[in-house]
């Protein structure tokens, strides 16, 4: 299958969930992950209509972005862990950053974009299973709770929402509960009403879960071998 075709059948079960959901398909955006696909792959998903791509790291995007022609009204969006070093590439070469997971990181990615005078868009990476090796805050963090209320002095950083990566099972029902939780802490923090803070992107759901996150509120999906088919090892 092609890549247009493997993206038409990924919008079709997006519809046909929401639809289920009693949601419109419109409320969700389908991120297409593009770590480890050429240039020329990620070329025919933009044919196909993808406007928003996710990469997980700022050295592989950097190379690629180069043989990459201008995607016009493309949008490139970090979505591995950041190191805070590489803060300054990161703001150059993305446009939002979706793993946001400490104030520090939060704090020179706002130096950084303000000394490009770029706006980037972040959400806060929460670490919903609570599992060592995996990045995020918890959700009962204090770090997030500073986060939230340095917004206002993060003026180059539009604090948009959450992501979550659940802890993998084979079962994607076994998800639902992780999803479940991220929504609910995302509508409380919404609820609050805090300055500069939006909570209108909830950022879950890969190839193999993303309909059970559509049920429980996804308003963007993140999908990489659906499209792109089997990444090798890296
Ligand atoms: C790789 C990756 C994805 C896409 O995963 P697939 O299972 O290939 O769809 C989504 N989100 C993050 C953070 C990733 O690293």
């Amino acid at each position: 299958m092609s890549v247009a075709e493997n993206i038409a059948q990924v919008r079709e079960r997006i519809a046909a969930v929401a639809r289920r959901a009693g949601r419109s398909p419109d409320e969700i955006t389908l991120m297409a992950v593009s770590k480890a696909v050429e240039a020329a792959r990620i070329q025919q998903a933009y044919e196909a209509g993808i406007r928003v791509f996710g990469e997980n790291r700022v050295k592989e995007f950097g190379e690629k972005a180069q043989s990459l022609g201008a995607l016009g009204g493309s949008e490139w969006h970090l979505i591995g862990h950041l190191q805070s070093n590489k803060a300054d590439k990161a703001a150059e070469l993305f446009d939002g950053v979706d793993s946001i997971d400490s104030l520090r990181l939060a704090e020179k990615l706002n130096a950084s974009a303000v000394e490009l005078n770029r706006r980037l868009k972040v959400l806060i990476e929460i670490n919903v299973g609570g599992e060592a090796a995996k990045s995020g805050l918890a959700p009962d963090a204090a770090e997030l709770q500073q986060i939230l209320r340095a917004a206002p002095q993060l003026a180059a950083l539009q604090i948009s929402g959450l992501m979550a990566i659940p802890p993998y099972t084979e079962n994607p029902e076994d998800a639902r509960p992780f999803f479940r939780s991220l929504r609910e802490l995302r509508d409380q923090i919404a609820r609050r009403k805090l300055p500069h803070v939006i909570m209108a992107v909830l950022s879950i759901g890969m190839s193999h879960d993303f309909e059970v996150a559509i049920e429980e509120g996804s308003t963007r999906v993140r999908i990489g071998t659906a499209i792109f088919g089997e990444r090798p090892r890296i």
